[in-house]
C-alpha cells in the first residue's frame, strides 16, 4: 500500500574524511523516497526552487516515486551543508539555508489523499502537521525530527507527537526531546507524548526499538568501506515504512522485519556519496544483505 511522505528535498554540501560533494541531490524526503520505492509505491510531498532541474527529479522517476506533489516555488532550493569528522557517529552542520521552505504551504494531490501509510520526514513541524491533517483516516503515521526544530519549535512538535504512532528519531535527539540520558527512560517519556512505538537509530551502534512493551534490537552492519553518513537515517526510515506498507499486519514481528530492512537500506546508503548507495540497488542485493544481518545476529539455544 501507499506512502506519503513529506520532507527536505535538498541541494548538500558534505565533507568527510573520504572525500567531498557539493551541492549534491539529497534531503530527508529524497533519501526516504528512494529507499522505500524498493518496497512500496511512495507519494512524495516537498518544495523545490527554480534552481531544481529536471535532471535533479529524474532520481524520483526512475524508482517509480510520485513526484506529483514537488511542488516547483521561485527562489532558491533548500540547501543544506555538514561535515564529519573521523568519527562519522558525530556531525557538524555548517548551514541551514530552508529558502524556498519558508513559506511552503502544502497542498496534497487528490491522489495522495488516502494513503494509508504516512511519513513525516525531517521538516518545520508545523508542515509536518499540515500534511497529516489533509490524508484522510491513515492506517500508520511516523514522523522524525531532529535538534533544530526539538528546539526552534518544542510547542509545534508536542502537538504533532501526540497524532504519531511511531517516532523514528537518534538517540542525542531523543535525549534532547525527552531531556533524560538513559534511553530505557527517554523512550518510555517520549512514549508518553503520543507515540506508541520509538525506534532509536544509534549510528554505527544499530537501532533500539521500543515496540509499546518489546524491546527490539539491530546491530548496524559492519562495513569496511563507508564514505558518507549522510541520509542513512532517512533512508533507514525509508526501508522501515517501505516494508511495513507492504505486510498484511503491522504488529511487532513485521515490525522487527521492517527495522532490519530499514537498516540494510542504511548500510548501502553509508557506502557511497549522496545517493549513489541506494539508486541502483536490486532484490537481490536487498535479500543478500539481510541474510548477512539474520546470521550477524545468529545465536543458538544455551
Ligand atoms: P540524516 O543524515 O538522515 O540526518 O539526513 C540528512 C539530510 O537531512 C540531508 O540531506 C539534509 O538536506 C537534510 N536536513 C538537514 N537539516 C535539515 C533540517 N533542519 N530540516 C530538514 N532537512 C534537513
Amino acid at each position: 500500500m501507499s506512502i506519503v511522505v513529506v520532507g527536505s528535498v535538498a541541494f548538500d554540501t558534505v565533507r568527510t574524511p573520504f572525500g567531498e560533494v557539493d551541492g549534491a541531490l539529497g534531503g530527508a524526503a529524497t533519501f526516504f523516497s528512494v529507499a522505500a520505492s524498493y518496497f512500496s509505491p511512495v507519494n512524495v510531498v516537498a518544495v523545490v526552487g527554480d534552481d531544481f532541474g529536471d535532471e535533479h527529479l529524474a532520481v524520483f522517476d526512475e524508482h517509480g516515486v510520485d513526484a506529483r506533489g514537488i511542488e516547483r516555488a521561485a527562489g532558491r532550493t533548500f540547501r543544506w551543508g555538514g561535515e564529519y569528522s573521523l568519527n562519522l557517529n558525530e556531525r557538524t552542520t555548517l548551514f541551514t539555508e530552508l529558502n524556498v521552505f519558508e513559506s511552503f504551504q502544502p497542498k496534497l494531490p487528490p491522489e495522495y489523499l488516502e494513503s494509508p501509510y504516512v511519513f513525516l520526514a525531517n521538516i518545520d513541524p508545523e508542515l509536518q502537521m499540515s500534511v497529516l491533517e489533509q490524508v484522510e483516516n491513515p492506517r500508520l503515521v511516523a514522523c522524525d525530527t531532529m535538534n533544530f526544530w526539538i528546539d526552534g519549535k518544542p510547542e509545534a512538535l508536542r502537538r504533532l507527537l501526540r497524532k504519531v504512532d511511531i517516532l523514528v528519531i537518534n538517540d542525542e535527539e531523543a535525549r534532547d526531546l525527552s531531556e533524560r540520558y538513559n534511553l530505557v527512560d527517554a523512550a518510555n517519556a517520549i512514549m508518553g507524548m503520543g507515540p506508541t512505538a520509538v525506534v532509536i537509530k544509534r549510528g554505527e551502534h544499530g537501532v533500539l526499538a521500543f515496540l509499546g512493551d518489546e524491546i527490539f534490537s539491530a546491530p548496524a552492519y559492519p562495513l569496511d568501506k563507508l564514505a558518507d553518513p549522510t541520509g542513512a537515517g532517512d533512508t533507514f526510515a525509508g526501508g522501515f515504512m517501505g516494508y511495513i506498507a507492504g505486510c498484511e499486519e503491522v504488529d511487532p514481528a513485521n515490525l522487527r522485519r521492517a527495522i532490519v530492512a530499514g537498516s540494510v537500506m542504511a548500510s548501502y546508503c553509508v557506502e557511497e556519496f549522496s545517493l549513489a548507495g541506494i539508486r541502483n540497488l536490486d532484490q537481490e542485493a536487498i535479500a543478500r544483505r539481510y541474510r548477512a544481518f539474520q546470521s550477524l545476529t545468529d545465536f543458538g539455544d544455551l
